[in-house]
């Protein structure tokens, strides 16, 4: 799987190590973590969990090569870029079998989210057009002011398990086209892809000490928040590390934007095409197993929509293919851990005892045994989870499952449906299935989420629109990638400028104003 023969030693070694300054770094601690293939539930290799020395030689190399990164010009930096786009194309399926085998989401999904990453990394390539700013020729006689984006210098990403190369990609290529240097702290769950992302990155010509990767855990975490000379974080994962890490790093004056938790509603109105919204929400509700933060985890079933609809999605969760995501035909793979597999089953087990109507229960197969797939019975396995009659005051309606259990909560008007959701504290993405252009419209203005779907389950924006929730799913003023992703990368300044010639002569005492 290796892209080079420089690289086996962090793709073949059984310990995935940092990157610091170009190549591959052993741990100075001795702290690791196993990894597992979550289709079998074997460790398949350990991670190196970061010590405060590992950060600090990480920033420091991204510290010494900030000068030179951050003055070439911003063509050359996209040149560069524009070769890393081109290796991630050339090993777009190695990058998805490495998520396959570490996250456990099905090739196909994985290959999914290899693109997307990608798409930000083309965006980056744009990059100089944002980078263009403001002039305004003579504000006073003989006097111009314009403005100057710069970068803010060594900045980190920390990312969550599910996405270890599109989260990733929403932040460094971004971070690095605008003259930053960057360290990463990928999840300790799956951190191979970040390597093999390092090492591409590499080969494309990027200089030493740009782009690090520290593997880790809240050590590493915390070393990168309090390092002085990290000037800004970007953060994806559950709210309450993200509302920690924001405020920690809010309190020493530095930029955060940190992504969090989510749990998003599908409004099913009853003029929609409800066969569409079966689809929908069968895709969006077990895609990925439920470890999308767009997962769709509720519908919002409107007047007389659940008793048509209830059937189809209980006989359509009971067929989905669940199996080793690398079979091809596979449409939804196992859970990352065991941990997070037994958090799912006792939110199925707080939910049948709250009173919700456990129609499908995952935990168990179509005779009643626990649920497995054959040949795979070491792996972290659940079948689709589907509950009906689900009321707000229910835990598994008011907290994030993560796993792939959907609740039905039925409401009796289109009002119902957008004061329910516009209560929950999560606000990430949301969707209303209909065909009426008045309630599309409505939804779309009255809905306090940050991503709205209109007949799209899963609305993750294009690279250039940026992404982002509201509420407890995003601490911080600005959104990932897009031209926010750049705002939030470079710092403005203001140049006010006038000749020898226009000076009059004379000190001025009172306020200036235009002459
Ligand atoms: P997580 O919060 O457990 O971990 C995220 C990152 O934080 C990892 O790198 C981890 O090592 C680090 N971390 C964990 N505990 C820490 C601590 N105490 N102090 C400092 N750092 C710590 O999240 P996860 O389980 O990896 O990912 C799933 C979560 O991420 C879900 O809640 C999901 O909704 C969310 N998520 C959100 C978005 C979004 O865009 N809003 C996208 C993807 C995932």
């Amino acid at each position: 799987m290796g892209v080079s023969n420089s690289t086996s030693q962090i793709t073949h070694n059984d310990v995935a190590q940092h990157w610091i300054d170009g190549r591959a770094a052993p741990s100075t601690g001795e702290r690791t973590q196993d990894v597992f293939n979550p289709a079998t539930g074997e460790v398949s290799r350990q991670v190196a969990l970061g010590s405060v020395q590992d950060v600090e030689a990480a920033v420091a190399s991204a510290k010494a090569a900030l000068p030179g990164w951050s003055k070439l010009p911003p063509i050359r930096r996209s040149r560069i870029l524009n070769n890393f786009l081109a290796l991630l194309n050339e090993h777009r399926d190695q990058l998805a079998e490495i998520l396959t085998h570490e996250h456990g989401k099905v090739f196909t999904d994985a290959q999914g989210e290899v693109t997307r990453g990608i798409d930000i990394v083309e965006f980056a390539l744009g990059i100089p057009q944002l980078l263009k700013t403001d002039f305004t020729d003579q504000v006073s006689t003989g006097i111009d002011n314009w403005t100057l984006r710069q970068p803010l210098g060594v900045v980190a990403g920390i990312t969550p398990f599910n996405f270890p190369v599109m989260v990733p990609c929403w932040m460094f290529p971004v971070a690095i086209a605008c003259g930053n240097t960057f360290v990463l702290k990928p999840s300790e769950r799956d951190p191979s892809a970040a390597l093999y992302m390092a090492e591409l990155f590499k080969q494309a010509g990027l200089p030493d000490g740009v782009f690090n990767v520290i593997q880790g855990d809240k050590v590493a975490v915390d070393a990168l928040i309090d390092h002085p000379d990290v000037k800004a974080a970007s953060f994806v994962g559950s709210t309450p590390i993200a509302h920690s890490i924001y405020r920690r790093g809010a309190e020493q004056g530095k930029r955060v934007q940190a992504l969090g938790g989510a749990k998003n509603h599908m409004v099913v109105m009853p003029d929609a095409d409800l066969d569409q919204a079966v689809d929908g929400l069968i895709g969006a509700a077990y895609g990925s197993a439920g470890e999308r933060c767009m997962a769709i985890s509720v519908a919002v079933l409107v007047g007389d929509v659940a008793d048509k609809i209830m059937p189809k999605l209980a006989e359509r969760t009971k067929q989905l293919k669940i199996k080793n995501g690398m079979e091809l035909d596979a449409e939804m793979g196992p859970i990352v851990t065991r941990q997070a597999l037994e958090r799912i089953q006792g939110y199925i087990e707080d939910g049948a005892q709250s009173g919700a109507e456990l129609l499908v229960d995952g935990r168990i197969d179509a005779d009643g045994n626990p649920f497995t797939v054959p040949g795979h019975e070491g792996g972290f396995w659940i079948g689709g989870t589907l509950f009906d009659h689900v009321t707000p005051e229910m835990r598994i309606y008011k907290e994030e499952i993560f796993g792939p259990v959907l609740a039905c909560v039925r409401v009796k008007d289109f009002a119902e449906a957008v004061d329910l959701i516009n209560a929950h504290e999560f606000g990430n993405g949301v969707a209303c299935y209909t065909r009426d252009g008045n309630v599309a419209r409505e939804f779309g203005r009255r809905i306090e989420v940050g991503m709205v779907g209109i007949n799209v389950p899963i609305p993750v924006p294009m690279a250039w629109h940026g992404f982002g929730g509201w509420k407890k799913s995003l601490f911080g003023d600005m959104h990932a990638y897009g031209e926010e992703g750049v705002r939030f990368y470079t710092k403005q300044k203001s140049i006010m400028q006038r000749w020898p010639e226009s000076i009059a002569k004379g000190a001025e005492f009172v306020m200036p104003t235009a002459k």
